[in-house]
């Protein structure tokens, strides 16, 4: 347990790195802080289900596509008696429900997260029936923020308040059959038909030469950085890293921004900046990729 660990998604990376070395829109700055915000809920919400003692399986951050429709579901957690599905917020606040609409106070109208849960709960039974899965199916919105207040909500609501997320997490414990191989199969059916990266990420465009070059302090994210012997200087915060992994997290950076550039000696140097030393670069691009090629043709993959 978990079955399927939550990996940071590659969108949340790149716009992490946009916003240091870029210039987002203050929409896109908003976006990235939701889609931040909410990777940080889920995270607190795997904490919960890390400990669970029952016997279930843990499938996070599942993407499927069932007729076209691709969905999202934040955790899933399978017991001997149902697959309970989690949409996890990390709405901070006061918030209201009035006559089926969702408000952050005081008239702040939102997306109502209980469609949202509705429309993958209805999609993940379509699945099951696609592949004869025969388990029922909870679904619940987990309000995972400690400093969130809901008012107005009827009791029925399939909510988890942040008051009430242990004893949920209690009753799952309180489950006492075990899993058959039918839930496993289950599990490893779903795990299978999830889809690595999803096609509609909101990336906005960029490029190589707009971008500030550096490495960003692993801390306080600041680009005044230094190298100095071994080591990179946060000249903000005072952090300092080995610079061989300051390195090897800028390559990996480099990467995952640019898929299809080859990664050679001089352009990893000219995106680390601070480095000087040719030789330190190639001693880390040595190290942790493949060399191809020879001579003035070399680069790593
Ligand atoms: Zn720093």
């Amino acid at each position: 347990m978990p079955y399927k660990p939550r990996n940071h998604p590659d969108e949340l990376l790149l716009f992490h790195s946009l916003n240091i070395r870029g210039d987002l829109t203050s929409k896109e700055k908003q976006y990235y802080l939701n889609l931040s915000k909410g990777f940080e809920g889920e995270v607190i919400f795997d904490r919960q289900t890390e400990q669970l003692q029952c016997d279930c399986c843990v499938l996070n951050d599942l993407l499927l596509q069932t007729n076209n429709t691709l969905f999202q579901i934040d955790s899933l957690i399978i017991t001997s008696k149902q697959a309970h599905m989690f949409e996890v917020k990390n709405y901070e606040g006061e918030y209201g429900w009035y006559a089926d609409k969702f408000y952050k106070l005081p008239h702040y109208e939102i997306l109502n997260p209980l469609h949202q849960l509705e429309r993958s709960e209805s999609l993940l039974r379509q699945i099951f029936h696609e592949h004869a899965i025969n388990l029922p199916i909870k679904a619940s919105v987990v309000f995972i923020n400690p400093e969130f207040t809901l008012f107005q909500a009827h009791p029925d609501k399939p909510f988890i308040l942040p008051t009430q997320i242990k004893s949920s997490m209690r009753k799952l414990n309180s489950i006492t059959s075990k899993l058959t191989n039918t839930h496993r199969h289950i599990a490893e059916k779903l795990n299978t038909l999830h889809i690595e990266k999803s096609p509609y990420q909101l990336l906005p465009n960029y490029h190589y030469a707009k971008l500030r070059k550096g490495i960003p302090c692993l801390k306080c994210h600041s680009l005044s950085t230094v190298a100095e012997r071994q080591k990179l200087i946060c000249l903000k915060c005072g952090h300092k890293e080995v610079i061989a992994m300051a390195i090897l997290r800028s390559v990996k950076e480099f990467k995952r921004m640019f898929p299809k550039h080859k990664v050679t000696t001089s352009i990893i140097q000219d995106w680390c900046l601070v480095v000087h030393s040719k030789k330190r670069i190639r001693k880390v691009l040595d190290q942790y990729f493949t060399k191809i090629g020879s001579n003035r043709w070399v680069y790593y993959e």
